[in-house]
């Protein structure tokens, strides 16, 4: 095991050990501090400042006293704000996407991951610029215009060369009416350079999850491999930021860890690059540890219930209501269901989490990375999604138009969502029900669409996205750029 070495470096001075501590003891002591939980709660919410909606969000110190908080009334306040938070800014849209894995080859030996390296009878595979195609083309025939794309890192079978070429590929296919508009892009940790180049290349976000915090732990949990140098790892988003990224996407694995020492340093890498940066976090993602090939989740001591996921989820929409917050197919429906009320702004549908899964026939497949909880078709997401009246979105105009970084937030800040997002959301559905829909789906679909479009506010906005949805419904569907 390795040894953990105190000296402070620029990872631990925007992670501070100590300061995380004393943080978890200043929110323990002020669990059951009413004044202070209200007045943190009052803080929290959402208010109306002339025309627009203003959030100011929460420190890592504040949102961890309401997220140590215990008192049951309290605690369904968080959560009614964390509703109110995610509907004044984002409305009821859920943005959609799809992972795409290309590579399991891994030289890391992440002990919670099954593509670590030690692991010698999981199948490895990579696909080729050839079976790359043949899987964004079953996506394309999903619906699918958002793609994450994943990979192991193995600097032999995995280069950045092969990252780039393969964005290209999937950029360059328009089977049918298909198109995938928008590709973020999910690798290890890497250079300046090598930021610059996937920006080059076009990326919408790069997420990197940092897995733990705790840099004891974290040593512990990545005994070999380049991902084993913990201030490598945790400096990435700097170094994505200075090679001209501008959307980046956090997350932790939750599980692996005690949540609270990593809820506490998440916000802190949050507030790190908005004061670095000026733009905090594009996404932040709440990833909890599952079950796979050579992975027993139960081997890990610090696994989270569903109710303190939920709980997690909503203290993080109060801290940050600007970014979009993720969630996978990891999870089930049912805890889906609960966490789109209390944050959630994008999920994943119809995941297949193996290499080449999209194309092969069987299940379970012999690469995969974790189970999937939720199995439906995203047919049955979307009429899910739409049933439940979230407004299920494959829009990227904000990426196409180049409103990356500050621009998107100062978009979603202003409060123009629902002029801007709200009528794209519904063009976008439309495209969705016209060219992959169930009958079944499209009736909803439609009758949502139909109710929708009179909540945008700006009449000319509106009068535009009318007859835009027409103009698809009759298969007239010019230069959009969504
Ligand atoms: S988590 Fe990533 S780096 Fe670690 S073994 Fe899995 S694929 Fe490799």
């Amino acid at each position: 095991m390795a040894i953990y070495n105190p000296k402070s470096s620029v990872a631990e001075e925007f992670i501070n050990n100590e300061e995380i501590l004393e943080t978890l003891a200043y929110a323990e002591e002020n669990k059951n501090n009413i004044e202070l939980i209200d007045a943190l709660l009052e803080k929290a919410r959402p208010k109306k400042v002339g025309n627009e909606v203003r959030c100011s969000g929460l420190t890592h110190r504040e949102a961890s006293v309401l997220l140590a908080c215990e008192i049951p009334e309290k605690i369904e306040e968080i959560y009614k704000i964390a509703e109110e938070i995610k509907l004044a800014f984002y409305g009821n849209r859920i943005v959609m996407f799809a992972p795409l894995y290309l590579s399991n080859y891994c030289v890391n030996g992440c002990v919670y991951c099954p593509y670590h390296y030690c692991n010698k009878h999981i199948a490895r595979k990579k696909l080729s610029q050839e079976e790359i195609e043949k899987e964004v083309i079953a996506l394309q025939d999903m619906g699918h215009k958002r793609l994450a794309i994943e990979a192991g890192e193995d600097p032999q079978n995995n280069p950045i060369e092969y990252i780039l070429d393969s964005i290209k590929t999937i950029y360059g296919i328009h089977h049918k009416n298909g198109a995938i508009r928008r590709v973020n892009v999910n690798i290890a940790a890497t250079t300046v350079e090598n930021y610059r180049k996937l920006k080059e290349a076009e990326i919408g976000t790069y997420i990197l999850f940092q897995e733990t915090y705790h840099k004891e732990s974290y040593l512990a949990l990545h005994p070999t491999g380049p991902k084993h140098n913990y201030e490598y790892h945790t400096e990435a988003m700097d170094r994505a930021m200075e090679g001209g990224i501008d959307d980046v996407g956090l997350g932790v694995l939750f599980g692996l860890e005690l949540y609270k020492y990593e809820f506490a340093g998440l916000l802190m890498h949050a507030e790190h690059l908005e004061s670095k940066f000026g733009v905090g976090p594009h996404t932040i993602s709440v990833p909890r540890l599952k079950r796979a090939d050579d992975i027993d989740p139960d081997q890990f001591d610090n696994g989270i219930d569903d109710e303190t996921f939920l709980k997690i989820i909503a203290c993080i929409r109060l801290a940050v209501p600007y970014t979009g917050m993720i969630i996978s197919t990891r999870e089930t429906q049912e805890v889906r269901e609960k966490a789109l009320k209390v944050g959630i702004s994008q999920i994943s549908g119809a995941s297949r989490t193996s290499v080449g899964g999209y194309t092969e026939e069987e299940r379970p497949h012999d690469s995969e990375q974790f189970d999937v909880s939720d199995q439906r078709t995203l047919d049955e997401v979307v009429k899910w999604l739409m049933e439940m009246d979230h407004l299920p979105s494959f829009c990227t105009a904000c990426y196409c138009e180049g409103r990356t970084g500050d621009r998107f937030m100062s978009l979603c800040k202003s409060g123009q969502i629902l002029n801007c997002c709200h009528p794209n959301a519904l063009m976008t559905l439309t495209e969705f029900l016209m060219d992959y829909a169930t009958e079944e789906t499209k009736k909803v679909g439609f009758e949502m669409i139909e109710r929708e479009i009179e909540k945008v506010p700006n009449e000319k906005a509106r009068e535009i996205a009318k007859k835009n949805i027409e103009d698809i419904k009759t298969s007239n569907r010019r230069n959009f750029r969504f």
